[in-house]
């Protein structure tokens, strides 16, 4: 089914006997070496501009990508997912010349409401009834630390409201979590999620157990904010940046976001001297285009604010920035949703639009409970985009 499906989308011309396989995509590979491997011509990615080449340093290790092959073990296409929303699409045209695209990922987006007393743990449950460890990750990331879930007990109740990507009839990547209520001990606690944070009902945001400072001692302004997909009006391309740019004289500090280990150190194509420190919990940082690097060594610990480099403009740059890419068990998320901010409470037009969500998400949670509506059909097929 699978196969047949990726043939109807895919196929711009026939051939007899194409086969598709899933593989996966070996750590420290490069787009560039995949080419090569391949006898792919390279001028596909040396003729990709600059943000295109910066993108296709993004594909992350151990994710799964597609193949479609003739009988004699030729490429026809390739899909390389770059996120959730955008992947690297490899083709032959009508010449038969092989052909390189970002292209965007087509998905549905599905709103649903799991509510579920507890049997287990949290993370337990929620996975058991959704088919879904994403899900019952995102729950335990909303809480941000703020309640402790190893007391909740049995019978105690779990409600969600959630959004979720469906591509070729398949669950797939994140899960945005809009309103998360936990019992602990009968005692509930609530999130709700708004401008990408989450807030407690009051409208006061969640403490995060895990925060980044900023990674560079003055910029002059973010040059680029992180997106997953979106389309250059003129350009008429998709286009990702998954990270936040700050423009920068050449030469100023860059500082470790957080205490954590450096696991690379080095030149990576589009990313010209990158240093990548990993943290607690899972997360990880990115450093690019650096002039120079402090002196250190793969291995080495650093803390927080700790010099590790300095802003250049090496690889894939027009002019001198730090590059500052975060990612979460190996997927990039939006850098500024874990950067330390003053924590205070939403005032004015603000707290009157969260105030108007909460009682939206509310009321959706309580007529699914009272309603008594079942909860979405477990995901059997679930696919993790991303291997964890
Ligand atoms: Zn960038």
């Amino acid at each position: 089914m699978k196969k047949l499906l990726f043939l109807l989308i895919f196929c711009t011309h026939s051939f007899a006997a194409l086969i598709m396989e899933e593989l996966t995509w070996e750590s420290g590979d490069t787009l560039l070496m995949f080419l090569q491997r391949h006898s792919i011509p390279l001028a596909l990615y040396y003729e990709l501009d600059r943000e295109d080449k910066e993108l296709a340093s993004e594909i992350a290790s151990k994710i799964k990508y597609q193949v479609l092959k003739d009988e004699n073990e030729n490429l026809e296409q390739v899909l390389i997912p770059i996120s959730d929303e955008l992947f690297i699409h490899i083709y032959k045209n009508k010449d038969n010349k092989y052909m390189l695209d970002f292209s965007p990922t087509i998905y549905e987006l599905e709103k649903n409401v799991l509510n579920l007393t507890i049997k287990n743990s949290a993370y337990q449950d929620v996975y058991e009834t959704s088919g879904s460890t994403t899900l019952s990750r995102a729950l335990l990331r909303a809480f941000k630390g703020s309640i402790n879930f190893r007391n909740i007990r049995k019978n105690d109740k779990v409600s969600l409201y959630y959004e979720q990507k469906r591509r070729l009839g398949k669950v797939y990547g994140d899960i945005t979590i809009y309103m998360a209520s936990v019992q602990v001990n009968k005692k509930t606690s609530e999130v709700y999620r708004f401008d990408d944070n989450f807030y407690a009902k009051s409208g006061k945001e969640i403490g995060a157990s895990f925060l980044l400072t900023t990674p560079i001692s003055n910029f002059k302004r973010i040059s680029s904010h992180f997106t997953t997909a979106r389309f250059h009006p003129i350009l008429k391309k998709y286009r990702a940046h998954l990270g936040t740019d700050y423009a920068a004289a050449t030469g100023t500090p860059v500082l470790s976001a957080g205490n954590g280990v450096v696991n690379f150190i080095g030149s990576q194509n589009g990313y010209g001297k990158v240093l990548k420190i990993q943290h607690s919990s899972g997360y990880t940082t990115l450093y690019a285009h650096l002039s120079r690097f402090a002196k250190l060594k793969k291995g080495q610990s650093v803390r927080q604010g700790q010099t590790i480099g300095y802003v250049g403009s090496t690889g894939m740059s027009t002019g001198p920035h730090l590059h500052f890419g975060v990612y979460l068990n190996n997927k990039a998320i939006n850098p500024l949703s874990v950067i330390k901010v003053a924590k205070k409470g939403l005032e004015g037009a603000k707290k009157e639009k969260f105030n108007a969500l909460v009682k939206e998400y509310k009321q959706i949670v309580q007529n699914h409970i009272s309603q008594n509506l079942p909860n979405p059909i477990k995901a059997m097929d679930y696919e993790n985009f991303i291997e964890f």
